[in-house]
């Protein structure tokens, strides 16, 4: 592929280590990303009827985020760091230096098609790679103004756009890059994994799961209800991390219900398909398949639907069996199945069932229950009494674990994600203990010994 040789020249040819010229780059997107917001949310609501307000706090002033800290502190992330020595290697200076890969792919899902494209770039710029990235077929008018802002900001040798679905995702991923970082359904994961396998080439997975949403008998109800509500039908439910199913304790069961009834009317009104501020279902393929879902299932509130827009009310769901559709894997749409426990074994059999998920959320006011869920079980990263927000301090790495995904990104974690870490030992040439050297004359006792000698 044409682009990718000239990547990689471009590469070679050092410019991007020049901190200077990243910089650039990230102020250059920043500019040209502020200049067309209003456009990005028009392109956004045109896809999929993603609200403006949606809009901009996850999708442009959450990567707007991104380029402040990356531009703010390139310098800090990019030096060299300096780690103690050794006594064995005394006299030295021992550093890490952040290296870049090289030539970086980037594939984005359609979900929240602009930030997925935008918030790895950032980290695979600021560390000094160039990327060429591929936007989902599915969201075609954000795919567009991905590509009119990439192509008006960067040189092609440095970060370039190739748009189209599946067939040209494959033919990038049977090129050898420098890595990978794919966001998308664990199914293609494995295929992303397998082509990177060939060349031996790093990959960051953001994948999927079914994040389980536990609601014990100490927590407070109504908040939980709106915190629930917020965080599952924010996209209409077409959120990585958003609960995907909920397990209330028996005794607080019916109680969540009413509450969670009340919170959906409060947020989108009666009729929530007059309500501006409801996502639609990305396409007719992912609408039919969700209330394929819904067949044969006890709804205890809404599963009303439109075709002509693929309209799909928020729908709570009573006791799906646990082989039903809605429960075999990630729902990923506006779909709340509600399921009672009355001991730990319940919660266990849930949660052990699927892989480790992307996000796990806990209710409760019991300390020893948050902690036990912390601890006992792996996932990717998750909130205690509250959902989706762990997405939000850039402090904290956003990614997966086992079935949903590798690796971690966000703040530093992206620049830290895209740069080789080089492990360098500068050693000076005015000692040179014969320590290590043949004939081995050090007491072997003293390698047990002595302190820091490694
Ligand atoms: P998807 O896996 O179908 O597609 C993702 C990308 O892969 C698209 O660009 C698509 O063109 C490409 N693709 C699709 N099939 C392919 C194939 N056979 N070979 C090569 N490339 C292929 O995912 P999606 O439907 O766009 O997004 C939804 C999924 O993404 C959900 O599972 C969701 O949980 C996950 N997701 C994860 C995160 C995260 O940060 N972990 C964020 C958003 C979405």
């Amino acid at each position: 592929m044409d682009i990718l040789k000239r990547q990689r020249d471009f590469f070679d040819s050092q410019q991007t280590k020049n901190l200077a010229f990243r910089k650039k780059a990230l102020k250059d997107l920043q500019k040209e990303i502020e200049l067309r917001e209003d456009a990005i949310c028009d392109a956004l609501y045109a896809d999929f009827k993603k609200p403006k307000f949606e809009t901009l706090a996850a999708e442009t002033q959450f990567v707007l985020a991104e380029l402040k800290l990356a531009i703010k502190n390139l310098a800090l992330w990019a030096r060299p760091e300096r780690k103690s020595g050794t006594l064995l290697n005394w006299p030295s200076s021992d550093w890490i230096y952040k290296e870049p890969y090289g030539s970086v792919l980037i594939i984005a899902p359609w979900n929240y098609p602009f930030q997925l494209v935008f918030a790895p770039l950032i980290g695979a710029i600021a560390a000094g790679n160039t990327a060429v990235v591929k936007p989902s077929e599915a969201t075609p008018n954000t795919s567009r103004i991905v590509q009119e802002i990439i192509t008006t900001v960067f040189m092609p040798e440095h970060v370039s756009v190739v748009e189209g679905g599946v067939e040209v995702s494959q033919r990038l991923l049977s090129q050898k890059w420098d890595y990978i970082f794919f966001t998308g359904s664990t199914r293609v994961g494995k295929i992303v994994y397998e082509s990177a396998a060939k060349h031996l080439t790093p990959v960051t997975l953001e994948l999927g799961g079914k994040n389980p949403c536990i609601v014990d008998d100490t927590a407070a109800i109504n908040l939980a209800a709106k915190r629930i509500v917020w965080g599952k039908f924010l996209n209409a439910g077409q959120t990585c991390i958003a609960p995907d199913y909920i397990l209330v304790h028996s005794r607080v069961k019916d109680k969540l219900i009413e509450a969670l009834k009340r919170s959906i009317e409060h947020s989108f009104g009666k009729s929530v398909e007059t309500s501006p501020d409801y996502t639609r279902l990305v396409d007719e393929k992912h609408y039919n398949g969700l209330k394929a879902m819904l067949q044969g299932e006890a709804i205890l509130y809404g599963g009303e639907t439109n075709d002509s827009d693929n309209f799909l009310a928020p729908t709570l769901v009573n006791e799906p069996k646990v082989d039903s559709k809605l429960m075999e894997g990630e729902i990923f749409g506006p779909i709340l199945p509600i399921i009672a426990y009355d001991n730990h074994e319940v919660i266990h059999n849930y949660i052990t069932r699927y892989g480790k998920p992307l996000a796990t959320y806990v209710f409760s006011t019991n300390k020893k229950f948050q902690n036990k869920i912390i601890t006992e079980y792996g996932f990717g990263g998750g909130a205690i009494n509250d959902t989706v927000i762990q997405i939000t301090n850039k402090k904290l790495p956003f990614g997966g674990v086992g079935a949903s995904g590798i690796g971690a990104y966000h703040g530093k974690s992206s620049f830290e994600l895209f740069s080789h870490q080089k492990a360098i030992i500068k050693k000076a040439n005015w000692l040179d203990a014969p320590l290590r050297y043949p004939p081995y004359n050090l007491p072997l006792k003293l390698i047990k010994k002595v302190k820091h000698l490694f």
